[in-house]
């Protein structure tokens, strides 16, 4: 960002600031405050050839251009690219691969992400491994002289893992090769990739920079200029771009991501330290928490722990069924990162695909996306939740039971 005060960024500085500007101008034929929803096709031409720069909508839409750059000045890059999904994001960016290209992914990504490599992208030739990105003596060792690309999350899903992407940046720099980070989780609020040495950063728009569960998205940013031409030709030319109503959406949910965001990291943390307290969970897993495991990295790399907490019931799975089952504010569903709150059961619900295989989650773990309800509320639910369990049953009792 310029500090010269005859540029007309230069009082750009603040994130707020930049969610609720950056990208957004007011429409030039009616002032309207708000990029409308250019809801075309196509545009007229003054002449044979010559066009305002917008000529047919699968290249370019106002209503899209807005977002792009919203999402890039947020994300500290240069260019932003809107998707019709976090999936046609991350898919778009691994077309630009080929036969004989290998591509170093985290091993316990987005299930659909896993989906895609594997059994879609691996298909056109492109080399997939995993390993676990948190440890870097697995990246370094993972790199192959054909490796294109480092992907990984961070924090991931649902075991909130975290990886030290300056850390990885320096090996993927050093080995000329792209590391894409997917920041769906913290979200530019918390974390900012590409400030941080990465290449890329993918978003699923659908989760908190959407953050009202009404909209299906995804963006890529980057700051190198090839690249982003690159992928704005294939962006065009396979198509996958959002609509200009799911743009707008996104757009307005933009606006209100640091103010949200502090509303999320605020409740998680309460709640966070609410289920460390009590005796039917015997495990929490949040990155503000000191006692995850990486929490001088969270500290490091986020600016707050985030909205979803995991934790592990003391009961197994049908403990975690049940307080899924008996919560009243948090909703049964899948999916994150909007205002209300949702519980789920990974092993049987977001992570019943994977239930065979290296990436299988504890049975009793639970994952909660915490809105931004009020604080109290919600913790009287998951109190009441907890409460409806059968006393914790020892081994003994289970017996008992089960005769
Ligand atoms: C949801 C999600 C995706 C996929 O995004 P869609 O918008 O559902 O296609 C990718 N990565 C992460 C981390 C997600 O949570």
């Amino acid at each position: 960002m310029s500090s010269n005060p005859s540029d007309p960024n230069h009082l750009l500085h603040h994130f707020e600031t930049l969610a609720v500007h950056a990208g957004v101008s007011p429409d030039p034929t009616t002032g309207a405050i708000m990029t409308p929803i250019f809801q075309n096709s196509t545009y007229a031409q003054r002449a044979v050839g010559e066009h305002t720069g917008y000529e047919y909508s699968r290249t370019d839409n106002p209503t899209r251009t807005a977002l792009q750059n919203s999402a890039a000045a947020l994300e500290g890059g240069r260019y932003g690219l809107a998707f019709a999904s976090g999936m046609a994001a991350t898919d778009t960016l691994v077309r630009r691969l080929g036969p004989g290209d290998h591509v170093l992914s985290g091993n316990d990504v987005y299930g659909g992400t896993y989906r895609l490599f594997d059994k879609v992208l691996a298909k056109n030739g492109v080399e997939f491994s995993y390993v676990d990105t948190s440890d870097l003596e697995q990246v370094e060792a993972g790199l192959r002289p054909n490796t294109r690309m480092v992907w990984l999350e961070t924090p991931t899903n649902p075991m909130l893992r975290l990886t030290d992407i300056a850390a990885v940046a320096q090996l993927t720099q050093a080995h000329g090769a792209l590391l894409a980070v997917d920041n769906t989780f913290a979200s530019p609020a918390l974390q900012r990739p590409l400030l941080l040495g990465a290449d890329v950063v993918v978003h699923s728009a659908t989760k908190y920079l959407g953050g009202h569960s009404d909209v299906v998205g995804g963006l890529v940013i980057v700051n190198d200029q090839a690249l982003y031409e690159d992928l704005k030709f294939l962006q065009n030319a396979a198509g996958a771009v959002p609509g200009p109503m799911d743009c707008f959406l996104t757009l307005r949910g933009i606006k209100t991501l640091p103010l949200r965001m502090q509303a999320h990291c605020a409740n998680a943390q309460r709640l966070a330290e609410f289920l460390s307290q009590h005796s039917a969970v015997s495990q929490v897993i949040y990155p503000g928490l000191e006692s995850h495991p990486q929490y001088e990295l969270a500290k490091r790399q986020m600016a707050g722990g985030g909205g979803i907490i995991s934790f592990i019931m003391e009961g197994g799975e049908a403990a975690a069924s049940s307080v899924a089952a008996n919560t009243q504010l948090f909703t049964l569903a899948e999916s994150l990162g909007g205002v209300e709150s949702l519980i789920e059961v990974p092993a049987v619900m977001t992570h019943a695909s994977v239930a065979d295989s290296s990436l299988a989650v504890d049975p009793g773990l639970v994952r909660v996306s915490v809105g931004i309800e009020n604080c109290a509320d919600l913790e009287a639910d998951l109190s009441q939740a907890l409460a409806q369990l059968a006393p914790v049953s020892k081994p003994a009792a289970v017996e008992a039971v089960g005769a």
